[in-house]
Parts: structure tokens; sequence; C-alpha cells
């Protein structure tokens, strides 16, 4: 079942979407050569306690970190560390946070100093898919309307999309239903009505989607090694036409 919202509750998950978004602005700003990843994880500890919101992510199933920092090949899930970053990488850095009752996810992918063309493009092409995936988060709309905008936009540019990792609903958990695969034929599954609430988070490689776990039973990389981007925004579906609740 798809949980619809109270403008009340909408709001109060606007207000967690408001401290992602401040941590994620801060991050990014931090998101240097040189840092690592433990101490981007400090940063946004430090700010989501600031801004009264929890770390959704901590220990959530076991993960030992506030924010997933996922580099390079690496999908999602990475656990920060001591890793450096390098000129030349990308960063994915995903953030939940959970204020009174309710929950909010987002995530950026940054360049850090002067990165190639084709990390440059799959970080536009992936940041684009978002938007047009949200685009299509209107009531009346079928769930893989948004599926497929994301999946046509990415494959258009020659990258694909993850199958493995989906999006989702998001309110008084962080994970609700229902899923949202980044794929597949439009004009299936539930029919969209103001007031579901969800998060859409394309995953795209730049190869192949084909993706693995490594053995910390946390980090996804991609099989081939080559690069992944993820974008990802807490949306509600309105009226008036998509929300974007991730915002400062
Ligand atoms: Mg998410």
């Amino acid at each position: 079942m798809i949980v619809l919202r109270s403008d009340a509750e909408i709001e109060e998950i606007k207000e967690a979407g408001r401290i992602v978004a401040a941590t994620l602005k801060k991050l990014k700003k931090s998101a240097k050569a040189g840092i690592t990843t433990a101490e981007l994880d400090r940063i946004a500890e430090e700010e989501i306690l600031a801004q009264g919101g929890k770390p959704a992510f901590k220990n959530y199933k076991g993960f030992p970190a506030n924010i997933c920092a996922s580099i390079n090949e690496v999908v999602v899930h990475g656990i920060p560390s001591s890793r450096k970053l390098a000129d030349g990488d990308i960063i994915s850095i995903d953030v939940g946070v959970k204020y009174k009752d309710h929950y909010a996810d987002a995530a950026i992918t940054v360049p850090i100093g002067k990165i190639s063309e084709e990390a440059k493009k799959l970080l536009d092409v992936t940041e684009e898919a978002l938007s047009n995936g949200i685009e299509e988060a209107v009531p009346g709309n079928r769930l893989t309307d948004i599926s497929h905008s994301i999946q046509k936009h990415v494959e258009a540019n020659g990258f694909s999309v993850v199958r493995a990792f989906v999006g989702h609903g998001i309110g008084t958990k962080i994970h609700e239903e229902p899923e949202i695969p980044n794929y597949g034929s439009p004009h299936r599954g539930p029919r969209l009505e103001a007031g579901m609430v969800l998060a859409i988070e394309p995953m795209v490689n730049a190869g192949t989607f084909d993706v693995e776990v490594m053995e910390d039973g946390w980090t996804v990389v991609t099989r081939d090694g080559r690069l992944s981007a993820h974008f990802e925004h807490t949306i509600a579906v309105t009226k008036d036409g998509p929300e974007i609740l991730t915002v400062a």
C-alpha cells in the first residue's frame, strides 16, 4: 500500500528535506582533493545534529556511518573511510535525515577538480534523468512513467541504468512502498495520486548496468570497473505537480 500524506505530514518531510539539502550543500563545498570521506561523514553528522535532525542511515540495517560516500566505480553504499579524494574523482554522496517523525533522502554526485569529459557527461545525464523522472510524478500518470523517462534519457546518451537498486516511497520509514525502478515500460504500476511522497534516484553507469557487492557487504561497484553516478530527490506528488522536498 502506498501511504497518502497530509499537508502537515508533507511539511515535516520538507523540514527533514531542508536539513538534507543544507547538509549536501556543505558537503559539496567541502569535497576537495585531499579530504577523506570519513571527514565528510563527520561534517555531515555535525550539520544534521546542529539543525535538529537525526542521521537516518547510521545503524540502518547495521550501516556504520552517517552518509554513503561512493567514489568513481562505486555505485552506492560506499562506507566513509580514510581514503582521500583525488583530483579527477567523482563522488556520490547520499544523505538521509529523520526530523521528528519523518524522513527525507537525497543524493548528489560531485566532481573533484578537473574530471574527464565522460565523467562530466555522466553527471549531467544522470541529473537530467532525475529531472525528467520528477516531471512525470503528476497525478494520473502511472509509476513506471517515471521509470521509463529515466531509462530513455540515460540510454539515448549511451549509458546504462542500474537494475539492482531502485527508488522508493518515503515517510515515517526511510524505505516504504512503492519500489521505483529506473527502467521499464511506461504506463504500468499504480496510478500516482496527490499525497504520495517518493524518493526518485537514478543510478547510472558509464558501461554495463551489472553491479556487484564487495566483501564488506555494503559497497556496490560496477562489474566492469567503469564510473557510476547517482542523483536523488525526495518529492511530493501534488495536484499542482511534483514538489521537490529536498531543497534548502
Ligand atoms: Mg533513497
